[in-house]
């Protein structure tokens, strides 16, 4: 159905092309592979569920039952496909939301974007349909169960939209990393309604496994239920990510041992991190140093 992913004359044509830039960027960038093409068949998808009207979960199997995607807290996998028969690949991380430690298979939430090159391009496969990956990408950030007892006894997450992919991955990834561990994590996540907190299910599963460690937040900018109508009772609606929210979620004083990871939309980040247009951001103004933040 997609003849770009049954080309790998293409991909390689397209990756001669670019050798020198994408030796360099491998080379750089890219650790053990996970599922390196087109030496090896590609993951091919295998079960499509729609999480929203505008996000689906997307499993792809491995040609190997037995491998696992390789990945470390915080990385992602890169997406290489051919929208519209293009020539050269359009290539976007990705992050994903299955068990690191999971064999056979690879889940993916992708949110679509209006006239989303890669993104619309996935909304489209179907069972049957494969699809190459390349990964991993670090994150920037090396995580692990030594990082969270010697460094970080509170971590603080916030995600916007399809940014909790990353944070997902991460928080299930602390508590379970270091299930006897002390880190204590706090999740916010704002979407614009209600149906777009997508893998809720998941954390609310998580919330109740390590309910003495997780604190789940969920703000959602659309208005609340009408007078009769049932609403999700953990979700503030009518509510954004504002300083004076997230110091009743953080508390006001500072204290050391101190995490923040940010992924959302670009508004959001730089109204956390701040930027031309905001000045100092909102993390600033609640007393978080710049090397306490980290931005994905
Ligand atoms: C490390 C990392 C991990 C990621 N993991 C995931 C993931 O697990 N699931 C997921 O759905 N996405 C994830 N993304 C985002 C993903 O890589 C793509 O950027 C996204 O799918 C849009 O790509 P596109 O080709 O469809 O859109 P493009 O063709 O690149 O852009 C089309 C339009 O969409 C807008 N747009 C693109 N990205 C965003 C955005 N993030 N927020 C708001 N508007 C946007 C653009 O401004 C443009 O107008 C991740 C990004 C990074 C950096």
């Amino acid at each position: 159905m997609f003849p770009s992913m049954r080309l790998p004359n293409k991909f390689i044509a397209s990756f001669t092309i670019a050798s020198c830039g994408a030796y360099t960027f491998r080379r750089h960038l890219i650790g053990e592979a996970l599922a390196e093409t087109p030496e090896q068949e590609p993951p091919v998808m295998f079960r499509v569920e729609s999480l929203s009207h505008n996000t689906k979960r997307l499993r792809f199997e491995y040609p190997d039952q037995t491998w696992t995607c390789g990945l470390q807290l915080t990385s992602s996998v890169l997406v290489f496909c051919w929208p519209q028969r293009s020539w050269f690949p359009a290539i976007r991380p990705y992050t994903p939301v299955s068990s690191l430690d999971q064999r056979g298979f690879l889940d993916l939430v992708v949110k679509k974007y209006p006239h989303g090159k890669v993104s619309s391009y996935l909304h489209t496969l179907q069972p049957g349909d494969s699809l190459y990956f390349l990964g991993p990408l670090p994150g920037g950030y090396r995580w692990s169960a030594a990082t969270s007892t010697t460094e970080h006894s509170r971590v603080y997450l916030i995600a916007g939209g399809s940014g909790i992919t990353p944070t997902y991955q991460l928080a299930r990834g602390i508590l379970e990393e270091n299930s006897d561990g002390h880190t204590k994590v706090h999740v916010v996540f704002g979407a614009n309604t209600a149906q777009d907190l997508v893998l809720k299910n998941e954390l609310d599963i998580l919330q109740r496994r390590f309910a003495d460690r997780l604190q789940m937040h969920y703000l959602v900018s659309e208005a609340g239920p009408s007078p009769g109508e049932s609403g999700n009772k953990d979700v503030s609606y009518g509510a954004r990510v504002t300083t004076s929210r997230l110091q009743h979620f953080f508390g006001a004083k500072r204290q050391g041992g101190e995490k923040v990871f940010v992924c959302g939309p670009p508004g959001m980040e730089e109204a956390l991190v701040g930027g031309k247009a905001n000045g100092r951001g909102i993390l600033e103004e609640l007393g978080f140093e710049k090397d306490q933040i980290h931005v994905f």
